[in-house]
């Protein structure tokens, strides 16, 4: 029996919690998929410790151990990273490397991992359980407003033919809405996603939101609480 979408795990040298980002995942043995978090890795001060972004002013050789860390812990052997820009650009990936300027890639590649960067925004993991394709995308405000999560959906089903009813979507943890505030108002980014998500045809029940909050859970990096500082990762990888 299909048990929808779970995610209880973040990794970062945490046992139990990688023994679930490895094993519960959306129910489905064929995928792997999760969410960092900012422990167990080498970097200091702002950036401690499990910094996954070379970007953000922290030391690239603590940077590039954190990586290694994060392949080690995952069995990980081929990424695609995204230069992120607040952008709706979404690209099918084939191999591993950075995609210049976009914020969501797509691939249906067994063993290459999709990695995206957050701290307050949306990491958002897709997983088509029966076409066998995966995509992540970056889903902050402005990404929200040009509907990612959306467009990332259908460009799914543009390429690769897969239907919304067999999409399994999950969103990590990020900054809530009782926590956002833009143009004096509450923003709850995670409900303008979900609804996105529910136009294009993805079942409710397959959407799972994460309800932890960077801003107020000190486990994650967030860029409200603090502007210098690191990025965790939402990753999935067929297997
Ligand atoms: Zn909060």
């Amino acid at each position: 029996m299909d048990k929808g979408p779970a995610v209880k795990g973040s990794v970062g040298r945490n046992k139990e919690s990688m023994k679930l980002l490895k094993e519960t995942f959306l129910g489905n043995s064929d995928v792997l998929a999760g969410f960092t978090n900012r422990h167990g890795g080498v970097s200091e001060a702002a950036f401690h410790s499990l910094n996954i972004a070379l970007h953000v002013g922290d030391n690239p050789d603590d940077v590039e151990k954190n990586r290694e860390i994060l392949m080690d812990d995952l069995s990980l052997k081929h990424i695609s990273w995204m230069e992120q820009v607040h952008s709706n650009n979404i690209k099918i990936v084939n191999n591993a490397g950075v995609v210049a300027k976009s914020d969501g890639i797509i691939t249906n590649k067994i063993g290459l991992a999709l990695l995206v960067m957050v701290a307050d925004c949306i990491p958002m993991l897709f997983f088509d359980r029966v076409q066998k394709v995966v995509a992540v995308a970056h889903a902050g405000r402005e990404g929200s407003f040009k509907n990612i999560a959306g467009k990332t959906a259908e460009e799914m089903q543009n390429a690769f033919q897969s239907k919304p009813e067999d999409m399994l979507v999950s969103f990590g943890p990020s900054i809530q809405g009782s926590c956002y505030k833009f143009d004096g108002k509450y923003l709850d980014l995670p409900q303008l996603n979900k609804e996105q998500l529910l136009n294009v045809g993805i079942k409710k029940e397959n959407i799972l939101a994460s309800t932890v909050c960077t801003h107020c859970n000190k486990d994650y990096f967030s860029y409200s609480r603090n502007s210098k500082t690191g990025r965790f990762a939402g990753l999935i990888m067929l297997k």
